[in-house]
């Protein structure tokens, strides 16, 4: 293939390169800007773009990035893998959902992709989108629960998406949570869609699971289906795998409607089925008395449950799916 060109950086053929897309500068002249992993195959193939934190509080897609781009030989791929581990730096730095020093665009996965003459975060949002994401067959955007969540192993495409479907089997068997998002906007999936490319949202782990062995775990199974998408595309040798079954419906997010404490339910039935009205958590206010019981809003699934005790009213509590487990191959 012809190599790969983003901005300044130019990664030819059999070749893997790292650098830094700069997108404005700081108060002491340093670069605030985009990190790039290029391995650029010997061979034609889809260009697979994966993109990580960009909230700033979700740092499992980073790890998982950098090391499947490290593990990858270019001399033996055909195609190109594209890694930005951190999409929004200031906000990793800040360790939060978005950077603090923009208060205007704050959350770039509802104003991206940007403009160019806008916020801080809008700059950032543009860069990635017209100089990155221009060059991409499909993207892979991983998020996660958090500093506030824990999401189980789930995946978001357009609703009727079907290269967006086959891109989420693709992920391989570890993946039995997919569901549709009816109106994508705001965000990096949104984008692709807009240019009739391919995208899905991954989301999987969170604060409940940064403990390092519990990390090393999220990163692996994130890690496993990146090598898995690149076996299912032929861009590497090994034969890819796939989920037998797949829960397809759409999120119903719970929120919280009293101020309180989450009592710790050791019992939550995360990623398997509920059924509507089942008790899931319960808030007691600061003197332990129950103040409201969260039920499931829906026969389905329960994908992600808040781990931060802390709750105020209109918090995400639960992340149900009113989804039906089918045979893959119906989905
Ligand atoms: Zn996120």
């Amino acid at each position: 293939m012809a190599g790969i060109t983003i901005g300044s950086l130019r990664c030819l053929p059999g070749r893997k390169l790292n650098g830094y897309l700069p997108v404005v500068s700081r108060l002491d002249s340093t670069l605030l800007g985009i990190p790039v992993m290029i391995v650029a195959g010997r061979l034609d193939g889809p260009v697979v773009l994966v993109d990580g934190a960009i909230h700033g509080d979700e740092q499992e897609g980073p790890l998982a990035i950098a090391a499947f781009a490290r593990e990858l030989d270019p001399l033996n791929m055909r195609g190109a893998f594209i890694g930005v581990p951190v999409m929004n730096v200031g906000a990793l730095e800040a360790m939060a959902r978005g950077n603090p020093r923009d208060t205007h665009s704050f959350d770039m996965n509802r104003i991206y992709p940007g403009r160019a003459d806008g916020f801080l975060t809008d700059r950032i949002a543009r860069v990635h989108h017209s100089e990155i994401g221009a060059v991409a067959d499909m993207e892979i955007t991983i998020h996660s629960g958090g500093n506030i969540c824990y999401l189980a192993e789930t995946i978001f495409v357009g609703r009727g998406d079907e290269k967006g479907l086959e891109l989420a089997r693709a992920m391989g068997p570890d993946w039995s949570i997919v569901l549709d998002t009816p109106r994508p906007s705001g965000s990096p999936m949104a984008a692709m869609l807009e240019r009739t490319r391919t995208a899905i949202t991954v989301e999987l782990g969170g604060s409940a699971a940064t403990m390092p062995g519990a990390l090393q775990g999220v990163v692996e199974i994130l890690r496993r289906s990146l090598r898995n998408v690149c076996r299912h595309y032929g861009m590497i040798d090994g034969t890819p795998l796939y989920a037998d079954r797949l829960w397809r419906g759409q999120q119903k997010v719970v929120q919280a409607s009293m101020s309180g404490l989450l009592e710790p339910n050791p019992s939550i039935p995360l990623k398997l089925p509920i059924r509507k009205d089942e008790f899931l958590l319960r808030i007691t206010d600061l003197f332990g008395a129950p103040a409201e019981e969260l039920r499931s809003p829906c026969d389905g699934v329960l994908f992600g449950v808040r781990t931060y005790p802390s709750v105020t009213a209109g918090d995400w509590a639960l992340f149900c799916a009113d989804a039906v487990l089918r045979p893959a191959a119906t989905s």
